[in-house]
């Protein structure tokens, strides 16, 4: 669970295993729509996955993201963004790492999660 002074509910950091341990239960915007269960969808996209309950609208990936894959959306009331043109993602990570509450996972395939790895950690000649 997340606390984050910019969040004023509890976020919930998105599931990154959602592609293998969660179903597709629909499409919009021509990306998959996936839940646990067969409940109405949680996490849009493959590629570039949000968590809508997680999303707190901040527009931080949208300022980052260099192909302009995210597209602002109202859901409800709450301001989220959707990968609209997560086709057009090139696995930079940028849209992971600025987000406040962790809800972007961008797919592994591609080694972004080592990547991200490598960004994070030190080198070991200054540690
Ligand atoms: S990983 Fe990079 S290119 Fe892909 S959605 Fe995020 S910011 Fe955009
Ligand atoms: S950076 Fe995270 S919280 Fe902010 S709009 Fe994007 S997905 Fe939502």
């Amino acid at each position: 669970m997340l606390y984050s002074a910019e969040c004023n509910k509890e976020c919930m950091p998105i599931n990154r295993d959602y592609r293998t341990s969660w179903h597709v239960v629909g499409t919009h915007n021509g990306h998959d729509v996936w839940s646990p269960s067969r409940e109405p969808g949680k996490i849009h996209g493959t590629t570039v996955g949000v968590h809508f309950e997680s999303c707190i609208g901040c527009l931080k990936c949208i300022e980052v993201c260099p192909t302009n894959v995210f597209e602002r959306m109202r859901l409800d009331s709450a301001l989220v963004v959707d990968p609209m043109r997560e086709s057009e993602c090139i696995l930079c990570l940028a849209c992971e790492m600025v987000c406040p509450v962790e809800a972007i996972a961008v797919v592994s395939s591609g080694g972004s999660d080592k990547t991200l790895d490598s960004l994070l950690s030190f080198p070991d000649d200054l540690t």
